[in-house]
């Protein structure tokens, strides 16, 4: 398989549309309840329109200056394409976040939640957020521990521009499937513990290209994949 031919994108789109609706058939879970969210980061604009050519409208970009530049030139011509920002996000970039973006999955502290609230341009809805945590305790990874991210939700829900959808996890790059899935599934734990306690959390987003079927398996709603669909970055 050519995995870099742009004529693909509407056939890897599917192949992965397909892997999702065998996940959701294998667990008896209701295809309408997991969502995909294409990864387009480092990938021409080009290669994004042949995405929402094929039906697409979920985008997200790791790397707030790429993403505002796509964004300022697909928006006019494609007003229902709506996107994630999945990457770090530091403190000077949050103004121009809060105005482009739909969603952060990327919160981990109270002080950024602040800025992206007030910055949030009042004709737009709220910001949806996700708290991104970290299940597999690695240093190297940003996210909060399990316990903060209760503690950051309530928080969370006094400030006007935003609106808390959830959680997202990068878990530990491991072939230790059990491992994984425990992650998986802790997440899955926590997910519905905030759930309970705020109305509007629907989403849990983990699951990329390697690893989208256990993630469904385990309870995902919104997988994020980018290599399957606009093939290997460099
Ligand atoms: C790049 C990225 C993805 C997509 O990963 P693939 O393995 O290419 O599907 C998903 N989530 C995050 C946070 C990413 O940075």
């Amino acid at each position: 398989m050519v995995i870099n031919d742009m004529n693909n994108i509407a056939q890897h789109l599917q192949l992965v549309q397909d892997r999702i609706a065998k996940a959701a058939s294998e667990s008896s879970r209701p295809l309408g309840d997991i969502h995909l969210l294409a990864v387009s980061k480092t990938k021409p604009i080009a290669d994004i329109e042949q995405a929402y050519a094929a039906g697409q409208r979920q985008f997200g970009e790791n790397y707030v200056q790429e993403a505002i530049e796509k964004i300022q030139q697909l928006t006019h011509k494609y007003p229902d394409m709506r996107w994630h920002l999945i990457g770090p996000l530091q403190s000077n970039k949050s103004r121009q976040v809060a105005e482009h973006f739909d969603w952060v999955q990327t919160v981990d502290r109270l002080k950024i939640a602040q800025r992206l609230s007030e910055q949030r341009p009042s004709h737009l809805p709220p910001l949806n957020i996700c708290l991104q945590v970290n299940v597999s305790g690695e240093s190297s990874k940003s996210g909060l521990i399990p316990a903060e991210a209760l503690a950051l939700a309530a928080s969370l829900a006094d400030l006007p521009g935003l609106r808390l959808r959830g959680l997202m996890a990068i878990p530990e790059h491991t072939d230790d499937v059990a491992r994984l899935e425990s992650q998986f599934l802790e997440l899955k734990q926590l997910f519905d513990r905030m759930a309970e306690i705020y109305p509007d959390v629907d989403t849990l987003s983990m699951g990329m290209s390697e690893d989208l079927e256990m993630a469904v398996a385990c309870g995902s709603t919104l997988v994020r994949v980018g290599t399957a669909i606009f093939g290997t970055r460099n």
